[in-house]
């Protein structure tokens, strides 16, 4: 087997070959269809991540051992079970869950795996999609997506599943009352879609790239500003577009700016959910957080129950599909490239290369 791997942080993704994994106990070998490219894929490469305060978190840190393969959004066809493996056959097309964790505390026998204190992520913290095979702990970890095509099911792993996790954060909230959407990347879009499935019909999208921006609106966003320049001005934009303070946010930029502009934008309860890695710190006004209260709440990825909740969406036909762009597999490079420049609409998904 291959797999597309971090050998040195910083550095392009070598090639390198392993003898083809056996799949022990429960365990299940699948050949990866399709993989999704996310920016934590970027953070991965890179090595390490901005913690604020002069402070940097490396990958290495969270027990990861190089050379690892990124790709957390996988799509895979069973090739092989171990002896004890159940409720899947050989070729059954699967998407994985790839927030594993110990599978053995109260977080992981709950349903909040992507939680665990242990984590041991596709992708993340083991190699993952970014190769021809993947091996999961058993069938659990496996979601069918009957009727989906395959590349834009990849992408619910964690575009979906993370921002329904993020919305479910909002709720309750009036389907009429606006929500502001910080980026317009692939999650930013995931969550438009997401947002329209369940009845909402008012997100407002800050970004500064204006071609974002117009994907953001034929995605279905009510309003897309302009976030580049004075601070000021976009808050005064913003508020323009909702008529006011806001009830909702969610940031998938998370830097100093963005999170500054969203908490000035939310009124009285206003709840603002972070979501990206972009990593930094801001100064908060201790007494302004009870003059107007509001609530900023952390969320990573989701849960299994958050993934199958997308997938029956997609299934019901409410979900609008996200623009997916097709790259062959051995492209990885290529495609963390392009996601660099910052360019790429919808998301990426690195396809099994014709037999
Ligand atoms: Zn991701
Ligand atoms: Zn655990």
């Amino acid at each position: 087997m291959k797999r597309w791997s971090v050998v040195r942080n910083g550095e392009p993704l070598q090639c390198l070959e392993y003898p083809d994994p056996k799949p022990s106990g429960t365990e299940i070998l699948l050949e990866v269809t399709h993989c999704g490219v996310c920016h934590s894929d970027l953070h991965f490469q890179k090595g390490s991540f901005d913690m604020g305060g002069g402070q940097v978190m490396k990958i290495t840190d969270r027990g990861v051992k190089l050379p690892c393969a990124p790709g957390h959004e996988i799509v895979g066809r069973v090739v092989a079970l171990g002896p004890d493996a159940e409720g899947v056959k050989i070729g059954d097309q699967r998407i994985v869950y790839p927030w594993i964790g110990c599978g053995k505390c109260e977080l992981c026998l709950s349903d909040r795996e992507n939680l665990c204190y242990k984590p041991n992520s596709l992708g993340v913290i083991r190699d993952g999609g970014f190769g021809t095979h993947v091996v999961v702990p058993n069938s659990t970890y496996l979601v069918e997506f009957g009727g989906l095509d395959p590349a834009l099911a990849s992408t619910f792993a964690c575009s979906g599943t993370t921002v329904h996790s993020a919305i479910q954060k909002l709720m309750p909230l009036e389907r009429d009352k606006p929500i502001l959407l910080v980026g317009a990347g692939g999650l930013g879009l995931a969550a438009i879609s997401v947002l329209r499935a369940l009845g909402h019909k008012r997100m407002i999208v800050v970004d500064i790239s204006a071609e974002k921006r117009t994907a953001a609106l034929k995605a279905g966003a009510s309003d897309a500003v302009d976030s580049s320049g004075d601070r000021e001005k976009v808050v005064a934009n913003i508020l323009e577009s909702a008529g006011g303070l806001l009830p909702a946010a969610i940031d998938f930029v998370n830097i100093s700016q963005t999170v500054s502009i969203a908490l000035e934008c939310l009124g009285k309860n206003g709840k603002l959910v972070l979501v990206g890695v972009g990593g930094g710190d801001f100064n908060l006004s201790l007494a302004g957080m009870i003059f107007r209260p509001r609530s900023i709440i952390g969320t990573i990825t989701g849960s299994r129950e958050d993934l199958r909740a997308v997938v029956a969406l997609a299934q019901s036909g409410k979900l609008p599909p996200v623009p997916v762009t097709r790259m062959p597999k051995d492209s990885a490079n290529e495609a963390l490239e392009l996601l660099k420049t910052g360019k790429v609409v919808g998301r990426l998904v690195l396809e099994e290369l014709p037999a």
